[in-house]
């Protein structure tokens, strides 16, 4: 009876199995077909200064319709990085962010003295680790034109902190010119004191920090902006969503900030509306009413 029962179970364990390797294959599946055939989309969320309030730039985030129902990137993306799919889809992203900005600064001059806005991509740390990212991050830059200085890549810590082969393309990446920021800082392990030998320009401090209530929280939030500015980091707040969380960080110096408060993730024709046309040509001078045509 017993041996029965037991092998009961693992005939059920094998088909919950096998079930949801016939799952991940069919959703590995449709983000290939959506890549290819339209299914996916960018959305573009600002980011802004924080003392002056004025467009700093802008992070492109990946939305996918499947059959219809949207699925969020935190379900969709670990898929597509249990595979080498998520080198397509980082791919995907970068021709599609870069020819957008590209295409948005032929039509627009940024008001005087402002600088130009930089977009943003997300880089999976599997990506960062297989050899094709630079000549995916390059591939995109010539297609697209857009000078490299422009283009941001955001990488999570953990792959900063313990990965030669991803240390290494990352300089690669730097030396083509394009910036790198530390994106959801806080999160993994990483120490103010490393901050200071990580090959990047930028540091994203993770929305948990910029909403905890905690004094304390706020407290490493002053004490990591500082950091980041004594080592020549830029600093960017995500997820502010309160305009007191806005007031502390004006407080503590923080450069730029992005949340729900400031703009939500946009789509294109939205995000391109907040950039300035480009002054028109000059018209021909109306002639004087009365004169023959
Ligand atoms: P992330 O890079 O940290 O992106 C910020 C996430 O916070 C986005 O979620 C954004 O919509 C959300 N967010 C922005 N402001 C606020 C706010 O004020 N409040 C709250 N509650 N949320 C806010 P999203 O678009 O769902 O993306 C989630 C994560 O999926 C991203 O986190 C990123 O890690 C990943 N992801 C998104 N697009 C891509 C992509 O193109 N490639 C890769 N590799 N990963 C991506
Ligand atoms: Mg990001
Ligand atoms: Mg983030
Ligand atoms: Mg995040």
């Amino acid at each position: 009876r017993a041996k029965q029962h037991g092998r009961g179970r693992a005939e059920i364990f094998d088909e919950t199995l096998r079930r949801q390797l016939a799952a991940r294959a069919e959703t590995e599946a449709a983000i290939a077909a959506a890549l290819d055939g339209g299914g996916m989309r960018l959305v573009y969320q600002p980011v802004v200064d924080v003392a002056g309030g004025r467009l700093h730039g802008f992070e492109a985030l990946l939305r996918w319709e499947r059959d219809g129902v949207p699925v969020p990137p935190d379900q969709f993306i670990p898929v597509a990085e249990a595979s080498s799919l998520i080198c397509d889809v980082d791919r995907w992203v970068l021709h599609e962010a870069t020819r957008q900005l590209a295409a948005w600064r032929a039509r627009t001059t940024p008001p005087p003295g402002a600088p130009e806005p930089t977009m943003a991509v997300n880089v999976s740390g599997r990506h960062l680790t297989d050899r094709r990212v630079v000549a995916d991050v390059a591939g995109a830059l010539a297609a697209s034109g857009l000078p490299p200085h422009l283009l941001v890549l955001e990488v999570t810590e953990t792959v900063l902190v313990d990965d030669p082969v991803a240390l290494t393309h990352l300089a690669e990446l730097r030396a083509l010119g394009v910036a790198i920021a530390i994106d959801d800082f806080g999160t993994g392990y990483t120490s103010i004191g490393q901050l200071r030998q990580m090959p990047v320009d930028t540091l994203k401090i993770d929305r948990s920090f910029v909403t905890s209530p905690d004094p304390g929280q706020r407290e490493l939030v002053a004490l990591v902006i500082r950091a980041a500015h004594t080592f020549g980091l830029d600093v960017v707040a995500e997820g502010v969503e309160e305009p007191e969380q806005l007031e502390r960080l004006r407080e503590q110096g923080c450069d730029h900030a992005q949340g729900y408060l400031l703009h939500r993730p946009l789509p294109a024709e939205a995000a391109g509306a907040l950039l300035r046309p480009a002054t028109p040509p000059a018209l021909p001078a109306p002639r004087p009413a009365g004169t023959p045509q």
